[in-house]
């Protein structure tokens, strides 16, 4: 099982994705944490898309693709992946397609979890203190919401039209979201 899951920074996607990940043994993707590392640990593609990062914009589209082949390629993952952070635009839905046709597998659910921005500022500014991220201040943040409200709507309406996506109510407790999302998953696997 594959499974895409959707929601603006700060919306609890990584919560969510690492209880998935622990109850059905499937591995988190996340673009922006791919990303991250290649930063901390300075490699040339870090270098070359630190301010990119850092200002809130989007990386390019072969570079997140080449980064995500590498996984759906992968043996181990197959169909065990929980793509978080992508596909972020029209390009990444068409790529994420064939990327996963390739490789013989699917996409079989589409999470997306909805938040007001007034939760994600107060959410942000939370993890501000805790994670010390330097994407996550609040000017930056509001950025960042309105970058993804802007790239995501018609990524939704694929997914909508193709009839893979659950909106979840991301502004619920963090177990009934859980429980939610297991009550999916459990009726798709049968
Ligand atoms: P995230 O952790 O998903 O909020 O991503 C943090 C940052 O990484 C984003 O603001 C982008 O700069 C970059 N990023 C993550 N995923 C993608 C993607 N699918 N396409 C382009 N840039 C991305």
């Amino acid at each position: 099982m594959n499974i895409v899951i959707f929601g603006p920074p700060g919306a609890g996607k990584g919560t969510q994705s690492s209880y998935i990940v622990k109850k059905y043994k499937l591995h988190q993707l996340s673009t922006g944490e791919l990303l991250r590392n290649e930063i901390k640990e300075n490699t040339e593609l870090g270098r070359q898309i630190s301010s990119i990062i850092n200002s809130g914009n989007l990386v390019s589209d072969n570079i997140v693709s080449d980064l995500i082949e590498k996984f759906i390629s992968d043996k181990t993952y197959k169909s065990r992946l929980i793509f978080d952070g992508y596909p972020r635009n029209l390009i990444q839905v068409k790529n994420l397609d064939s990327l996963l046709k390739k490789h013989n597998q699917k996409i079989d659910i589409v999470l997306k979890l909805s938040v007001s921005l007034d939760t994600i500022k107060k959410r942000i500014s939370e993890r501000q203190t805790l994670e010390k991220r330097a994407d996550d201040n609040q000017k930056i943040a509001i950025k960042r919401y309105q970058m993804y409200e802007k790239n995501i709507e018609p990524v939704i309406d694929f997914y909508k039209q193709s009839k893979l996506l659950t909106v979840i109510n991301g502004e619920k407790v963090i177990s009934e979201i859980n429980d939610e999302i297991s009550g999916l998953i459990d009726s798709i696997k049968g």
